[in-house]
């Protein structure tokens, strides 16, 4: 997961799967509140994409298995 963060502003984007949408978030942050300046301080943070807890295991077993049942569908 991917964030841009201003340490001027003191801000920290939400979390985006793909860094090139936190790099978008930025642009826009820049834009909007730096007059397209890159400000001192700011960065993309990025953190690796979270395994499921054990207690969340049953519910991602339901999602898997609803997908692999639609892809069965759809292949026969
Ligand atoms: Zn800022």
């Amino acid at each position: 997961m991917h964030q841009y963060r201003c340490d001027r502003c003191a801000t920290t984007s939400t979390s985006y799967v793909l860094r090139r949408d936190a790099e978008a978030h930025g642009q826009r942050h820049r834009d909007d509140h730096h007059g397209g300046d890159h400000p001192d301080g700011e960065s993309i943070l990025t953190e690796p994409l979270r395994l499921p807890e054990r207690r969340e295991w049953g519910a991602m077993a339901v999602v898997v298995a609803l997908i692999l049942i639609g892809l069965a569908n759809k292949l026969w």
